[in-house]
């Protein structure tokens, strides 16, 4: 690890008055190790290889992850700004552009199971997949490609791994600060423009509406209020009114993209969404563990004692997912799209047949429990009595 990073590390940390913790930054190879450099050489070839690839939908970003020693968001977000030329176009300092993707990264909880940083960069390279289909390449401004990809790398900046009903009743501070609406996006936006702020990599431009856009892009993701958004876009969809020369009109697809990159894993190949599936039901049941253990009621999703990984999917797919890339898929009628509601369909599938296993497997288990005991009512064995009376 070079001076650059421990400067920006140590500064990071103090201006926020952390705790020292061990930042993934402070995990590299021993310098005196050569076998780790190559290895590390071969591993950093590996992720520049990947990255040219990093417009296909079967981009794995746990494979990237690794790849780049925990650092994918920092390194996937600071090449698409790369090929998007937006560095040159809007002058942005290299080095402060560097600094605050560290801190977006080390802003968000790498203890989550699920949102952490991996999904941020998960969302941002699904967003950059959204925004290279062909009506949204050819009608997009610079601006609304910065926008769009700093919203999908901070959508959930410092993200508690908790939902909003957690904080409402546990009387947390941010859901009083934000009167308990949109508590947890509102919570995003604003560390997202503080880190801005506190990085000055977007000081020298015109301040304009940026501020409003990239929270009203982030409040979208607020999945309370997908069927506000949906209601509109099947408006528009059914009056075929979208004009994307107009910017209100841009903004909105933007929004909707982004909301799609957001709730995308059960569109992404099993192998991948399997993996999601798992890490966001890790985390919810860990919420549920914690209203368990200091006696609030547990919330019917978070509860590993009645629900499980496949009923979870089901119904998500079913009620928040298909719904939406249903009319994302009428908006945006491409081969990509095929490929998402191909990949949604089997993954019903796959967990549709999963559940049903689990259910014949449980019957059988309590079919196997219940046997034995009618054997052996009549059983020697067994003394008399043992049973009721
Ligand atoms: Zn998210």
């Amino acid at each position: 690890m070079n001076l650059f990073w421990l400067y920006l590390n140590v500064r990071r940390l103090l201006s926020f008055q952390r705790y020292l913790h061990s930042s993934r930054f402070f995990h590299g190879i021993p310098a005196n190790n050569p076998l780790g450099y190559i290895l590390d050489d071969d591993f950093t070839g590996q992720a520049k290889l990947m990255l040219q690839k990093v417009g296909n939908w079967n981009f794995d970003i746990f494979l990237f992850d690794r790849l780049t020693n925990g650092n994918s968001l920092v390194n996937l977000t600071f090449h698409l700004f790369n090929t998007y030329g937006l560095i040159e176009l809007f002058q942005l300092d290299m080095v402060k552009l560097r600094r605050f993707l560290v801190m977006i990264q080390e802003d968000y909880h790498c203890q989550n199971p699920y949102h952490n940083a991996v999904h941020a960069a998960d969302v941002t390279q699904a967003m950059y997949c959204y925004l290279q289909e062909p009506k949204l390449a050819e009608t997009l401004t610079s601006c609304d490609l910065l926008l769009g990809l700093l919203a999908a790398a901070t959508h959930d900046l410092d993200h508690p791994g908790v939902n909003q009903p957690f904080l409402i009743k546990t009387d947390h501070y941010l859901a009083a600060l934000y009167k308990n609406s949109s508590v947890l996006e509102n919570h995003h936006w604003k560390s997202a423009v503080g880190l801005l702020r506190e990085s000055d990599l977007l000081s020298h431009l015109p301040t304009e509406d940026r501020s409003e856009r990239l929270g009203s892009l982030i409040l979208a993701t607020d999945i309370s209020r997908q069927n506000d958004y949906l209601s509109e876009f099947r408006t528009h969809l059914d009056k075929g009114d979208l004009c994307l020369t107009n910017g209100g009109h841009r903004h909105f697809i933007l929004q909707m993209a982004l909301k799609c990159a957001d709730i995308c894993n059960p569109c992404r190949p099993w192998k991948l969404s399997k993996q999601w599936s798992e890490k966001v039901t890790e985390e919810f049941f860990h919420q549920g563990d914690i209203e368990r253990k200091h006696n609030l009621e547990v919330t019917p999703l978070c509860d590993r004692q009645s629900n499980s990984v496949a009923n979870i999917q089901i119904g998500f797919m079913a009620y928040v997912v298909e719904p939406l890339f249903v009319e994302w898929s009428r908006f945006s009628d491409t081969r990509l799209s095929q490929t998402m509601m191909s990949h949604l369909s089997l993954n019903k599938q796959g967990w549709n047949e999963g559940r049903d296993k689990q259910e014949a497997s449980s019957s059988r288990a309590s079919e196997e429990q219940r046997t034995p005991a009618t054997k052996d009512s009549n059983s020697k064995v067994l003394p008399q009595g043992s049973k009721g009376s």
